[in-house]
């Protein structure tokens, strides 16, 4: 079984301190994929200096120097790896940005040829993910990221809202033989444990640790996933992760270490 772990917003505004304080003591266990934004521009979160968060400005990965070098020395270690999370991260009237971007085909291709020769040509390690700002895709915004040649590292996207292709009726079985054995409706929410692969590109779900996920709350899913023979994928913003969030982090990572058919990887293995 593998076990990966990613975390989003890593862009300008974030210090390196910030992600030591997480992980530190996790990412020689578990690599970190860190969902990363081009060209960020600011929003009301914690983090984010006020001055930013409404001014509209996109600012560039590398004007963080500090930064990018950390980020550099994290990919030779293996310590992190780097997915494309949106173009700006911005949100519009209407929609999230990969929802209602007028432009989502060169916000991917230029936010990862971007990220590519800032981050992953000095590591030598191709960006092969995508993972959508606020989980949030539209039908035009999937085959952008398709078209790119990114697997997608999010929640499970309906098939009401996909471009259907050949391998999306066999996908379309998975989903309901996982919904009838473990007796959820159509309305309840999932996230099936396995890669779904698609025409261009394939996708797998995460597991969102947040302010007030429980210990017992993920290792049951961890359980139901193991139990389908499957892997498990741990989503999270180290901008969130207080004291009492990082120790459901530590005892949930050893609760799963104890098993020794867990494989803790980098979220990209789990597309291997
Ligand atoms: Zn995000």
């Amino acid at each position: 079984m593998k076990f990966a772990i990613r975390d989003d917003d890593t862009c300008y505004f974030t210090a390196p301190e910030e992600l030591e304080r997480v992980y530190s003591d996790v990412w020689d266990r578990v690599p970190i994929c860190l969902a990363t934004v081009p060209f960020a521009i600011g929003y009301e979160r914690v983090g984010i200096p006020r001055a930013h968060w409404h001014d509209g400005e996109a600012f560039a990965l590398e004007r963080n120097s500090s930064l990018t070098g950390f980020l550099k020395s994290l990919i030779a270690s293996g310590r992190a790896t780097i997915a494309l999370h949106g173009y700006t991260h911005q949100d519009y009237a209407d929609g999230f940005e990969f929802q209602s971007a007028p432009d989502p085909e060169r916000r991917v291709a230029d936010g990862l040829r971007y990220l590519n020769e800032t981050l992953a040509a000095a590591t030598r390690r191709r960006i092969s993910i995508f993972v959508p700002p606020h989980n949030a895709l539209s039908k035009r915004g999937l085959a952008a990221v398709g078209a790119a040649g990114l697997n997608i590292l999010g929640s499970f996207l309906s098939f009401s809202m996909r471009p259907w292709d050949y391998m999306t009726p066999a996908n379309w079985l998975r989903i309901s033989h996982f919904r009838r054995t473990t007796g959820r409706t159509k309305t309840d929410r999932l996230i099936y444990p396995h890669v779904l692969r698609y025409a261009d590109h394939a996708e797998f779900g995460c597991h969102s640790l947040i302010p007030g996920t429980t210990v017992e709350e993920l290792t049951k899913a961890f359980d139901e996933a193991r139990n389908q023979g499957g892997d498990f994928c741990l989503a999270t913003h180290y901008w969130e992760v207080d004291a009492a969030m990082k120790s459901v982090l530590l005892k949930f990572l050893d609760y799963a270490a104890r098993d020794r058919d867990v494989r803790f990887v980098a979220a990209e293995e789990l597309f291997a």
